[in-house]
């Protein structure tokens, strides 16, 4: 027994909370970067090796991700001084992991293009003759989309209206007209320098391929069923940036309910392409108020398409 009880008790304390807090890091660790960390320049030296991969992501691309270390190795230390819990200063550093960006430029956008080509016509035979839900059944054409890989840019829309279930195009109707003159002006005002914006340049898609009877929201089902030949598409595309075309095809691809207006004005990521959100033509044939709000939206898109 110790001469004093008292003192014995405090470093059996310290003690078993060090020891807790290190099972902890040793947990966080294959998930969680410590930017705070590289910024003391300590216990950085895993950066490269196998515990500081962030899940499911490749080797070579672990230089930036550090294991949450200290340089004492004593994880507890100088959080205990900052009067900061472990927990929040990993929560602070989580790390802004993402696949590299697709090209973006005539040139580059060339090749992808020319491989894109096979794979949407393939793809477009297989939606022509689709079953896979009711929606077969009451339509005149499915409409698979129209464009090519050649700018990087895609849009994505709901689902086909009368018109597009007519003519097997998509947004053919008011609403497309209405895009079509949003394209145009991103072309003339030379949003994009060097990059021609028309229909031939960008993809046209959308969320589900046969038209809802009464234009109403495609069911959980019909979105099932349909949604991933959108997704072969934007793999065969491989876009620089994707644009949603109001809330059904921003929450199909964020993976998230929302409010539009709470969605756009945002950068995201999918499938190695940036992704924003804006109205739809339609609600802004509704609301001519949403017209401005989409032509900056437009303006966000070019920049992010040149940037990085
Ligand atoms: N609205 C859409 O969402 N898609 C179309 O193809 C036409 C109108």
């Amino acid at each position: 027994m110790s001469d004093n009880p008292r003192q014995e008790l405090a470093d059996l304390t310290r003690s078993v909370r060090r020891s807790l807090e290190r099972e902890r890091a040793a947990g966080l660790g294959e998930l969680l970067v410590s930017a705070a960390s590289r910024a003391r320049g300590t216990g950085a030296s895993a950066a490269t090796g196998e515990r500081g991969r962030a899940i499911g992501e490749p080797a070579e691309a672990s230089t930036t991700v550090e294991v949450l270390t200290s340089a004492s190795d004593e994880p507890g230390d100088d959080l205990e001084a900052s009067g900061r819990s472990l927990f929040e200063e990993a929560t602070e550093a989580l790390p802004s992991f993402h696949p590299p960006l697709h090209p973006w430029g005539i040139e580059a956008r060339a090749a992808i293009a020319k491989a894109a080509e096979p794979l949407l016509a393939a793809i477009a035979e297989e939606v022509k003759v689709c079953e896979k839900c009711a929606l077969a059944k009451l339509r005149t054409l499915a409409v698979p989309g129209v464009g090519s890989a050649k700018s990087g840019i895609v849009f994505v829309g709901e689902g086909p209206g009368a018109d597009e279930d007519r003519l097997g195009e998509p947004f053919v109707g008011r609403a497309g007209q209405l895009l079509d003159r949003i394209i145009l002006a991103m072309d003339e005002a030379k949003l994009i320098p060097g990059v021609p914006l028309n229909r031939g340049t960008v993809f046209i898609g959308n969320i589900v391929h046969c038209r809802p009877p009464e234009n109403r929201v495609p069911l959980p089902h019909e979105v099932e069923m349909s949604s991933p030949y959108l997704l072969r598409q934007i793999d065969a595309i491989k876009p620089r940036i994707i644009c949603c075309l109001g809330k059904t095809a921003a929450e199909l691809l964020l993976g998230m309910k929302g409010a539009l207006g709470g969605m756009r004005g945002k950068v995201y990521r999918f499938h190695g392409a940036k992704l924003i959100v804006t109205y739809h033509p339609a609600a802004c044939l509704r609301n001519p108020g949403y017209k401005r709000p989409v032509w900056e939206d437009m303006q966000l898109l070019a920049r992010e398409y040149q940037a990085d």
